[in-house]
Order: C-alpha cells, then sequence, then structure tokens
C-alpha cells in the first residue's frame, strides 16, 4: 500500500512539472529576447554544448546570454528550466539537469554559479 501511495505521489508530481514547464515555455517564446528570429541563439548553444575547454564556452555563452540581460521574463525563464530539468544555456546561465552553473565552464566540466557578492 506504502508503495503505492509512493508511486502515484511521483507520478502526479511529473504530470505537474510537465504542465508548469509547458506554461512557462508558453511565455518564453512569446515574450523571450532569445525566441526572435535572427539572433544566432541556437549556434550559441550548439558551440556551448561542445565547447572543447573554458575559453570556448565562455565566448559561445556570452553571445547567447547578452540576450538574457534585459530579457522581460528572466525569472520565469529560470523557473523553467529548474522545473524542466533542463541542460544547457538559459535565464543568464548554464543548466544541467536543472541545476545552474556558471556559464564560463563547459558541460563536461561545470563550475557551480555563484551568486555571492
Ligand atoms: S532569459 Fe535568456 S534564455 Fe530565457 S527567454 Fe530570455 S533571452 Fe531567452
Amino acid at each position: 500500500m506504502e508503495n503505492r501511495r509512493v508511486w502515484r505521489t511521483h507520478k502526479l508530481n511529473r504530470i505537474w512539472r510537465h504542465r508548469e514547464a509547458a506554461e512557462l515555455a508558453l511565455v518564453l517564446v512569446s515574450a523571450g529576447n532569445c525566441a526572435v528570429p535572427g539572433t544566432g541563439w541556437n549556434q550559441a548553444e550548439i558551440s556551448h554544448a561542445t565547447a572543447p575547454n573554458s575559453s570556448t564556452a565562455a565566448d559561445a555563452a556570452h553571445q547567447a546570454l547578452k540576450f538574457c540581460i534585459d530579457c522581460p521574463v528572466i525569472n520565469e525563464c529560470a523557473q523553467w528550466a529548474t522545473i524542466d530539468r533542463y541542460t544547457g544555456l538559459a535565464a543568464g546561465s548554464s543548466w544541467i539537469r536543472g541545476q545552474e552553473y556558471d556559464p564560463n565552464t563547459t558541460i563536461n566540466n561545470p563550475r557551480p554559479k555563484t551568486t555571492a557578492a
């Protein structure tokens, strides 16, 4: 009986996550700075994902994440990346399975993002 309850809770959480992520994705697509065609975002994100070293990763991240600086939906974007367990660039950071990392580091050798002043 306990296993059944745990299984049901996990299933409901998964359904909730998918719904939340889908709703947030709609907001990002309609209002995000990177959703405008011609930004070069996709190519920069691919370059970051395949960067062989931190210097290349930093260059690629800069090309993409400059759009996040004044993006009106950056908070929703960070929420989406967390809930969707995203891997890639979003909301001014690098993400791996929903965890935030320093975008100036590679996906294969990430460093946690420090926000301390
Ligand atoms: S915060 Fe950055 S990644 Fe997110 S929607 Fe805006 S421009 Fe795109």
